[in-house]
């Protein structure tokens, strides 16, 4: 398959919070691997900003240091590298005070497009929106990008939105889920609608259940504090599970264009029903081996906040009453593994001797850490000696299917090119976000109000045992953890 590269036009590209974590592990080395593949023309301009005063040579070199330690292919390509870096300048501007302003305003084309990366703090989105406004700064051609948490409920979504909106409309903001610029999230809805062979069987008649898990081996280290005051419910059930299951469950848009596709994931989020509490799981790593308990890394002996999820999730309407959505994800598990499993239904009735440990057929969706696609089916076993039934898993692995040029790009640096494209498909719009904060605030505030505490869980597992409980008493199983 031959890959193909469609330049940008150029642009003017404001990363605020350039000096921070973000932009130095996945912002500014996206951008290097799409200047590199020949996507962002030596034309364009990438201007950091952070309240720190610092010479343009002084960020330059923070930034071949950050592309050197976090982009895979930055030391042999050593020529490209100090062109990239010709594109990079640095802006001082206080976020909310009136500094830098003026200076930045200088530093940017007339006639371009402006994008601004707010990699930021979410309490500092609505001071930079006001400003760039009151300085003239942003222009119609002007985009601006926000990164999660988009809020802690309902109520602060919503004043977050309206910060926005006072000074940008909604076709300029790109509220971004890094889960959906995944190549595998995005071949899901090619999958669907670009393929006969599987809407018909897309439903509650055809597939018994689906599974979303989202595990990562690490604790919360270094940012329990932070995390304790969200959880796994608000920092990635309510995002990054939820808009996967929107792209499985939703129904086919009439076009492929933003507004089309995030109206039919919309509609998927209002029909969620609420959710018992008895249909929810939440877990809270132990200490094991010298290493801490998340109470400890939260540094809060009494902590109650979840470092691992799991819930049954029921559609209410006609494509999906019947087939629940497992979603589960945790800290200190097994492997650092996500996943969607949608598994089908046996056969109405069997010919053949039972096989024992039959899983069934399922289609698998693999985000990470290899994307890929596989089915499993089941055969005869092959030989002599009876007829007796296999398992075996039909494989898309895309860097086996593509070629290098178009092996997987990282989710950031495709969704940063989507903003300067100004395409908005693959991020969440405003309404979008309220309704997921809708259906997530009163299963919050149900086990805070019952008083529910999470389960104790082993480091190194697959979450509490009421978590296997949960598909068990169905008669159904999780899929292992595992890389
Ligand atoms: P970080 O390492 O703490 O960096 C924060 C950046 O913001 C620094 O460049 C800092 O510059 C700048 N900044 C702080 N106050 C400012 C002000 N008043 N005016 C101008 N600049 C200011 O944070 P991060 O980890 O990169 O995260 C940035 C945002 O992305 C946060 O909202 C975070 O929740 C979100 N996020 C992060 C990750 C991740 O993997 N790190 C993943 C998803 C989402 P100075 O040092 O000069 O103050």
């Amino acid at each position: 398959m031959v890959s193909r590269v469609i330049p940008v036009d150029a642009f003017d590209l404001v990363l605020f919070g350039a000096t921070g974590d973000l932009a130095r592990r996945k912002i500014l080395p996206g951008l290097f691997h799409r200047f590199v593949v020949g996507q962002m023309p030596q034309e364009a301009r990438i201007i950091g900003s952070a309240r720190s005063a610092m010479a343009r040579d002084a960020f330059v070199a923070l930034t071949r240091e950050s592309l050197l330690e976090f982009s895979p292919t930055a030391r042999e390509q050593g020529e490209a590298l100090e062109r990239f870096l010709e594109t990079i300048n640095y802006v001082q501007v206080d976020a909310s005070g009136e500094e830098g302003w003026q200076t930045l305003a200088k530093a940017l084309r007339a006639g371009t497009v402006r994008a601004f990366y707010l990699s930021v703090s979410p309490s500092l989105f609505g001071p930079i929106a006001r400003n760039l406004k009151e300085h003239g700064i942003a222009t119609d051609q002007s985009r601006i990008v926000v990164e999660k948490p988009f809020g802690h409920d309902l109520a602060s979504a919503r004043v977050l939105n309206a910060e926005l909106l006072q000074n940008f409309d909604e076709q300029q903001i790109f509220r971004i889920d890094h889960y959906l610029g995944k190549e595998t999230v995005q071949n899901l809805m090619a999958l669907r609608f670009a393929n006969s062979l599987w809407e018909p069987l897309w439903n509650a008649t055809h597939v018994d259940h689906v599974q979303i898990t989202v595990a990562e081996s690490l604790g919360v280290e270094g940012r329990g504090e932070y995390y304790d005051r969200s959880g796994a419910m608000r920092d990635m059930v309510q995002n990054h599970l939820m808009q996967l299951l929107c792209l499985i469950a939703m129904e086919p848009p009439s076009k492929f264009t933003s507004d089309s596709v995030r109206d039919e994931k919309v509609k998927v989020i209002e029909a969620l029903e609420p959710v018992a509490q008895s249909d929810i799981v939440r877990g809270q790593y132990r200490a094991r081996d010298g290493n801490g308990s998340y109470r400890d890394h939260a540094g809060d002996p009494n902590s109650t906040t979840e470092s691992f999820i799991a819930i049954k999730v029921n559609i209410g309407n006609w494509r999906w009453a019947g087939t629940p959505f497992y979603l589960r994800t945790g800290k200190k598990l097994r492997a650092r593994t996500s996943e969607i499993a949608i598994v089908f239904r046996d056969p109405p009735h069997m010919i053949f001797p039972k096989m024992e440990g039959r899983r069934g057929n399922a289609m698998i969706l693999r985000l990470q850490p290899d994307e890929g696609i596989t089915l499993r089916n089941t055969i005869k076993e092959p030989g002599p000696g009876g007829f007796r039934l296999a398992e075996v898993t039909m494989d898309m692995t895309f860097a086996d299917a593509l070629t290098q040029d178009a092996a997987p790009q990282d989710a950031y640096e495709r969704l940063i090119m989507d903003v300067i494209r100004g395409d908005q498909t693959l991020f969440m719009r405003g309404d979008e976000v309220e309704a997921a904060w809708a259906w997530t605030d009163p299963l919050i505030e149900g086990w805070q109000d019952a008083g529910l505490k999470p389960a104790p869980y082993d480091p190194g597992g697959s979450g509490p045992e009421d978590s296997l409980m949960l598909l068990h008493r169905e008669g159904r199983r999780w899929r292992e953890i595992e890389e």
